[in-house]
């Protein structure tokens, strides 16, 4: 019987075991996530995180700064919060407008505060297997692995998607916990055959549906990382109109085979928040001296 991994449910699990740690531990860590421009898809996941944050008893701001906005703005901005002492965590949030570099802005983030993950220097320490923050999706989806993957030393995993947000930090996660490892990416030669040999099958590539059925080898665990909005031509199956989303992997298709397997939308979704707020106190524990020596 195939599990279908409820990751809405184990990150409802994870939220509520933060809020008690956070209310024991009497203190507000701080979280500001900034946004440049009017990206829609954006502003609902800053709204989002800035619901829940507050929610469980973060002290958390959002920062909108407009589209207009220069590089130097964005990275003063950012400053302005590494010297802020009430702010544990800074999250910029990905894609920024044209003409702001990306990297330099992530790399003004102080890395104690990089609850994202993404400076190099967060980057460098998961590469040499050092305590770091840990990208938040990749961290979801090496939790959800933890807890429905069973013994995964030695095991066959394929990550699709060679992107620093998801397929590079997936992959050296499933490193450290002894999975073999391949990296795939567009220029894969015959992706099926590399996927038909994997015992853990991470898909995070932004294509609907392109991992089929049959790619997946039976008994396998696949964690879809893909989120694809399709709009189909029959309005009635539209639902709100603006279509449905899908993950990247065919998933009825694959749920005939894989022993556990993530939905689109409630499966890997829900655990980057999650592990947002993970992130947040951790870097509010490490700042504030609360972790045991
Ligand atoms: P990127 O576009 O940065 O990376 C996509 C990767 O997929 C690239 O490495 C690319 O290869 C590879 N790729 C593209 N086409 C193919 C192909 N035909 N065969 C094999 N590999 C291919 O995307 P992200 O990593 O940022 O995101 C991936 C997906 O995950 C997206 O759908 C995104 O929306 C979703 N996502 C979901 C999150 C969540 O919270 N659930 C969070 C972040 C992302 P190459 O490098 O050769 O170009």
């Amino acid at each position: 019987m195939t599990t279908i991994i409820d990751g809405k449910a184990f990150a409802a699990g994870l939220t509520t075991r933060l809020a008690a740690a956070i209310n024991d531990a009497g203190v507000v860590p701080g979280l500001a996530v900034v946004l440049v421009g009017d990206d829609p898809a954006s502003k609902v996941y800053v709204a989002n995180k800035e619901r829940t944050a507050k929610a469980l008893g973060f002290h958390s701001l959002a920062h909108r700064l407009p589209a207009s906005a220069s590089e130097a703005e964005v990275v003063a901005l950012v400053r302005a919060l590494n010297a802020d002492d009430a702010i544990d965590g800074i999250l910029v949030q990905l894609p920024l407008p044209k003409g702001i570099d990306a990297r330099r802005v992530i790399d003004a983030i102080d890395p104690a505060k990089d609850v994202d993950g993404l400076t190099a220097v967060n980057a460098g320490r998961l590469v040499l297997g050092e305590k770091s923050l840990v990208p938040c999706t990749p961290l979801g989806c090496s939790l959800l692995l933890d807890a429905f993957a069973g013994d995964m030393r030695g095991a066959a995993a394929v990550v699709i998607g060679r992107s620093n947000l998801v397929g590079k930090p997936v992959a050296q996660l499933l490193l450290q916990r002894d999975c073999t490892v391949t990296l795939a990416h567009s220029r894969t030669r015959d992706l099926p055959a590399v996927v038909r040999g994997a015992d853990i099958v991470i898909a995070a590539v932004g294509r609907a549906e392109m991992v089929q059925g049959d790619w997946i080898k039976p008994g396998a665990v696949v964690i879809d990382v893909g989120i694809n909005r399709i709009v189909t031509s029959a309005p009635e199956k539209a639902g709100d109109g603006k279509g449905r989303l899908v993950g990247d992997v065919a998933f009825a298709a694959a749920a005939a085979v894989a022993r556990a397997i993530t939905p689109v939308p409630g499966g890997v979704g829900p655990m980057t928040i999650a592990c947002l707020l993970q992130n947040t106190w951790q870097a509010c524990r490490a700042r504030r001296g609360l972790d045991p020596a």
